[in-house]
């Protein structure tokens, strides 16, 4: 079956031609998506209509502001298949959610405690822990890769033992497209009593999720790469971890009550949401998440596999090209990265974009994967719905004119 794109690519602002303006081939969405006109209009409503504060007013404005908010809380609920509503933590986006554990839940670890992460995560599920090691003295280690850049999970006892009190592990590299089997290492860390905490951040955008099948106890992503608001995350946590934590910022919202002595604080979610939280943000964001979940999972996986393969095939046949990360379409996201001989990714990506292209080039925030493959970064392209063959065609094109020039 051909997939048709045209009517998804419609419902897309960015796409609608401007002036004579060459739409955009944008095919940077693992960096950000593009947003669909109905998550604007959401946003747009909630400001235009029920703008106030949430938890606090009882006026109309705020009570209707509250009972949208609620709503977008039960919305990312549902797309994880949560336990219970108070399970989700709205924050900033992944980054902050991963923060938020290694301040309220890392900070409670002593030296020689260990979390285990691999050499393929994002500095986002990098430099935080890199962070509690200097304050609090514990030590990280590393699952090592394969060849092609995919976790080895062959000997995860070597790495995990009974000092493991965390394993953070993102579901899909950012670089490779590379999808993590979580299974193994939910069975190592329970062996261990550790838990399992995953960055979502790629992962998520590709369909709704089971956190309570996937057996993980933290689970991080943003708004912006689900086709939603920037400045909105979720952090999912399970209800008894998160009741047992503290809170990791202290402010109004996340109190049960305050005296000039002392503060004790609201349960979870609230606990951990001091201050305004972004309630266009949240609000837009379940629209997203309503958006994604009415796409054709499978007519979708078989268009990304027609893109990936075309893709994959063209860049091998290019001189010069090579591919970093997995070649096979199994177990992957629709997201490659490769190198040019002599040509740096920042100077493709300038000819890309002059061929009206949008890619990415650089590291990726990726530096230690960078440093594995030995190499200083990548050019990444990533497809998103609204992508079809004449993106992959006008990337062909703007390759073609890079190795002319940069050669
Ligand atoms: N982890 C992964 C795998 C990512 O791809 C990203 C975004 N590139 C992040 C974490 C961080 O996401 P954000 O910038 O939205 O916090």
């Amino acid at each position: 079956m051909t997939y048709d794109n045209r009517a998804i690519r419609n419902q897309f602002p960015i796409f609608a031609p401007r002036g004579g303006e060459a739409p955009v081939h944008y095919l940077d969405t693992a960096a950000t998506a593009q947003i669909p006109r109905r998550v604007i209009e959401t946003v747009s409503r909630l400001e235009s209509e029920k703008r106030a504060n949430v938890r606090r007013g009882v006026h109309r404005l705020a009570e209707l502001a509250t009972e949208s908010f609620d709503q977008a809380r039960e919305t990312v609920a549902q797309y994880l298949n949560a336990g219970d509503t108070s399970e989700v933590i709205f924050t900033a986006n992944t980054t902050d959610s991963i923060n938020l554990v290694a301040r309220s839940f890392g900070d409670g670890l002593q030296e020689g405690d260990e979390i285990v992460l691999s050499q393929a995560e994002h500095h986002g599920n990098l430099v935080p822990w890199l962070m509690l090691k200097e304050r609090r003295g514990i030590a990280l280690k590393f699952l090592p890769l394969q060849k092609n850049g995919r976790i080895d999970l062959s000997d995860l006892e070597a790495t995990i033992t009974e000092r493991c009190k965390l394993i953070a592990i993102t579901h899909a590299s950012n670089v490779t497209g590379a999808i993590t089997d979580i299974a193994p290492l939910i069975t190592a860390a329970r062996a261990m009593g550790a838990k399992v905490l995953v960055d979502g951040a790629q992962m998520a955008p590709h369909g709704p999720l089971d956190v309570q099948s996937l057996g993980v106890d933290f689970y991080a992503f943003s708004g912006h790469k689900c086709f939603g608001p920037t400045g909105i995350g979720v952090l999912w946590g399970r209800k008894d971890l998160l009741e047992a934590l503290p809170p990791h910022k202290g402010g109004g919202g996340m109190i049960a009550r305050v005296t000039l002595e002392k503060a004790t604080f609201a349960p979870p979610p609230e606990r951990f949401e001091a201050g305004t939280p972004p309630i266009a943000q949240a609000i837009g964001m379940a629209e997203s998440l309503r958006w994604i979940r009415e796409l054709d999972p499978i007519a979708l996986e078989d268009h990304y596999k027609a893109l990936m393969s075309e893709t994959l095939t063209e860049l091998e046949a290019m001189p010069g090209i090579g591919i970093i990360g997995p070649v096979d379409l199994r177990n992957r996201l629709p997201v490659i990265s490769f190198t040019m001989e002599g040509a740096h990714p920042h100077d493709i990506c300038q000819i890309l974009d002059s061929h009206h292209v949008a890619a990415r080039g650089g590291h990726h925030c990726a530096q230690p994967l960078m440093d594995y493959f030995d190499i200083q970064g990548t050019t990444r392209i990533s497809f998103a719905p609204y992508n079809d063959r004449t993106d992959i065609h006008a990337l062909l094109r703007g390759l073609g004119r890079a190795a002319e020039i940069l050669k």
